[in-house]
């Protein structure tokens, strides 16, 4: 894997899909999705001056970070069980995938105790789909302002993850949906929410035209990822 390649030619796609929607590139962030692959993985691409990286679980977060270079900064992109809020607070500057008032309320008890701030986006199911966490729209409008009323949260804005499928196209009302949730959710504030956390390896060019501002991309970038890294446990022995 030729890592800095890969990460040259993303940031190039990511300019050309900017340059068509007629956005500035420097409004499109880029996640390094660093799940599955070691911390060498990470030490490359931060040596291209990748900065953004994203896990989604805490236990491999809490192996890895500490093995890789400081100057990798970190967001939690996976399902957060309740009883991690402690250890997210610590490793994470931001946290992609709240999906609960549980949740926020257990963040926010966290991070009153380590005296912090949390960066958190909201993570929406907007397709719907029974497999997948999130927020429904009718339940996140419903919350939305509970949420910001934790004192030690700071939402900036929304997260969504599409349905799988060969066709990018397929995903561009998923994302049209979720940049109108965020106009939703802004209408209720009263104030701007300057993140839309939308597209991966197979869609992020989509995405970025319907308004992306932070694509998290991990295969493009790093290859497949290993089973034998993603779960030793499930190896025989
Ligand atoms: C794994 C993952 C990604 C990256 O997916 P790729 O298709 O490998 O780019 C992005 N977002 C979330 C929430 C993920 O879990």
């Amino acid at each position: 894997m030729d890592i800095a390649a890969n990460l040259a030619s993303i940031r190039s796609r990511i300019e050309a899909a900017c340059l068509r929607a007629s956005r500035d590139p420097s409004e499109v962030s880029l996640l390094a999705v660093s799940k599955g692959q070691p911390a060498e993985a990470v030490a490359d691409a931060a040596a291209s001056g990748q900065i953004w990286f994203g896990e989604s679980k805490v236990q491999e977060a809490r192996a890895k970070i500490p093995q890789c270079p400081a100057s990798a900064r970190w967001h939690m992109i996976g399902h957060l069980q309740t009883n991690k809020a402690r250890d997210a607070v610590h490793l994470f500057e931001m946290i992609e995938s709240v999906d609960s008032l549980r949740l926020a309320e257990d963040l926010q008890k966290a991070a009153d105790k380590a005296a912090k701030t949390v960066r958190i986006l909201l993570e929406v199911n907007a397709a719907g789909e029974s497999t997948k966490f999130g927020y429904s729209p009718a339940l996140l409008l419903e919350e939305f302002m509970r949420i910001n009323a934790f004192p030690r949260l700071e939402i900036h804005g929304l997260m969504t993850i599409a349905p799988w499928s060969p066709s990018p196209e397929r995903a561009r009302p998923v994302f049209r949906r979720l940049r109108e949730l965020r106009s939703q959710c802004e209408d209720l504030l009263g104030a701007p929410l300057p993140t839309l956390s939308m597209g991966m390896s197979g869609d992020f060019e989509t995405a970025i035209e319907e308004g992306s501002t932070l694509v998290r991309v991990g295969t493009s970038l790093f290859g497949s990822r290993s089973p034998l890294r993603r779960d030793p446990a499930a190896e025989p022995g």
